[in-house]
């Protein structure tokens, strides 16, 4: 039995870990949940999982008298650490968004609990040193994105080669076949309509700009130790092939499936066995075509930006990931238009000083420049809508 804690269980990822953790609840058991202000949501979770600690951000008006007493409640800013600390469990899933959950990662390794990682920012931005106190907690990271999963997947039984190339998958998202000009004056509701997968707000729009094939670029240098000009992206609409590793001998391991995040959250969970997730399987003959394309990077220029931060290093990759997140909150608030959200990572990326060898604090300070400065950037013309 794995005693399990869920940091975001209320989200897209939280709740299909909640999902397959119950149709195997002789393998999990659910210890700790953890939103921010979704209480109602949280509330059926409890009744449902009956968790030890229950915990939110926002302190919600009143509990319901039935489940008043079923757990240890905990609210406030710092819950997130408050929650790992206190909380009894061998693996933290950490399924929030954004930079919210470096702190986190980092607390959880340090006590030794084993991280399964969807919340891919934390390693976009605190890349080395989570990578490294993962190293010193003895645990894998174990991925949760899908493109990370499948890599991890490949690597599995590949013993001591070590993969030459990894090729990420990319649906393209909504705007793949889109002019320029188009993709600049895209509203939110055609940003937020993925093709293939159905996500939290700020992944769909990171979809939708590429900034999150961007991310996942940064991801996967730092979670398979790879040099980026060895990380590949490939355009896959079908999102069949969630991606590849290529071998010394030319050969190329890939992972398939239908895209179900369920595949990759329960294999983080279960790793290394395999265990039903009740998904819908591939059928090959039903299948019409795989099909390939390069990425543009004239009509989603936010995917270079990834390989600019990791060849200049330093804290870019954080400036980088700050920005975007300022910049995505801008766009669903109307400040800036789609096609700015790449313009506005780049200036930021420009403007504001580089730190190598960064400390954890140095992250954060590096983070809270960089949104300072893509705020600062808003409010000049360049940037009105
Ligand atoms: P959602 O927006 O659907 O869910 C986010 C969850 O985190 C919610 O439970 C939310 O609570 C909670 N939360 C947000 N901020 C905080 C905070 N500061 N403290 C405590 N809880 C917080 O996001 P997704 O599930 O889509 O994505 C989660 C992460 O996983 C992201 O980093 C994303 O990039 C990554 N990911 C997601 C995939 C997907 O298919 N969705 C695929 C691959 C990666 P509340 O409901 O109260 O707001
Ligand atoms: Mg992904």
């Amino acid at each position: 039995m794995r005693k399990l804690a869920i940091l975001g269980s209320t989200g897209s990822i939280g709740t299909q870990a909640l999902d397959v953790a119950a149709r195997h609840s002789d393998r999990f058991t659910v210890t700790a949940i953890v939103a921010h202000s979704s209480a109602e949501k949280l509330f059926e979770q409890v009744r449902a999982f009956r968790p030890q600690i229950a915990a939110l951000t926002v302190e919600p008006g009143e509990i319901p008298e039935d489940i008043r007493n079923a757990c240890q409640w905990m609210f406030g800013e710092n819950v997130l650490l408050d929650v790992v600390r206190a909380c009894d469990a061998d693996d933290i899933l950490v399924s929030v968004v954004g930079i919210a959950g470096l702190a986190a990662v980092m607390e959880s390794l340090k006590c030794g609990k084993r991280v399964l990682l969807a919340n891919k920012e934390p390693l976009v931005a605190g890349g080395e040193l989570v990578t490294e106190a993962a190293k010193k907690a003895g645990h894998p990271l174990l991925p949760v994105d899908s493109e990370h999963s499948a890599v991890f997947q490949c690597l599995q039984g590949a013993g001591p080669n070590r993969p030459e190339r990894l090729i990420l998958t990319a649906s393209g998202g909504p705007f793949r076949t889109w002019a320029k000009e188009d993709i600049m004056m895209a509203t939110k509701e055609q940003a937020l309509k993925h093709p293939n997968w159905n996500m939290g707000r700020k992944i769909t729009i990171d979809s939708a700009s590429m900034m999150n094939k961007a991310l996942e670029v940064i991801e996967a240098r730092w979670l398979f130790d790879m040099p980026a000009e060895r990380i590949d992206v490939l355009i896959h609409p079908q999102s069949v092939i969630h991606s590849m590793v290529e071998f010394e001998d030319g050969a190329v391991m890939a992972q398939l499936g239908t895209p179900d995040m369920r595949l990759p959250i329960l294999y983080a969970m279960s790793w290394p066995e395999r265990l039903a997730t009740g998904g819908a399987r591939l059928d090959f003959a039903q299948m019409k075509a795989l099909t390939f394309e390069q990425p543009d990077l004239e009509r989603f220029p936010g995917l270079g930006l990834a390989y600019e931060a990791l060849h200049t290093g330093g804290t870019m990759s954080a400036i980088l990931n700050g920005a975007n997140e300022i910049a995505v909150d801008a766009f669903l608030h109307d400040r800036i238009r789609f096609g700015q959200i790449a313009q506005l990572v780049e200036e930021t990326m420009h403007a504001v000083p580089l730190i190598h060898h960064a400390t954890l604090d140095q992250v954060f300070e590096s983070d809270r420049m960089a949104r300072e400065k893509a705020q600062t950037l808003l409010k000049t013309s360049r940037f009105a809508v």
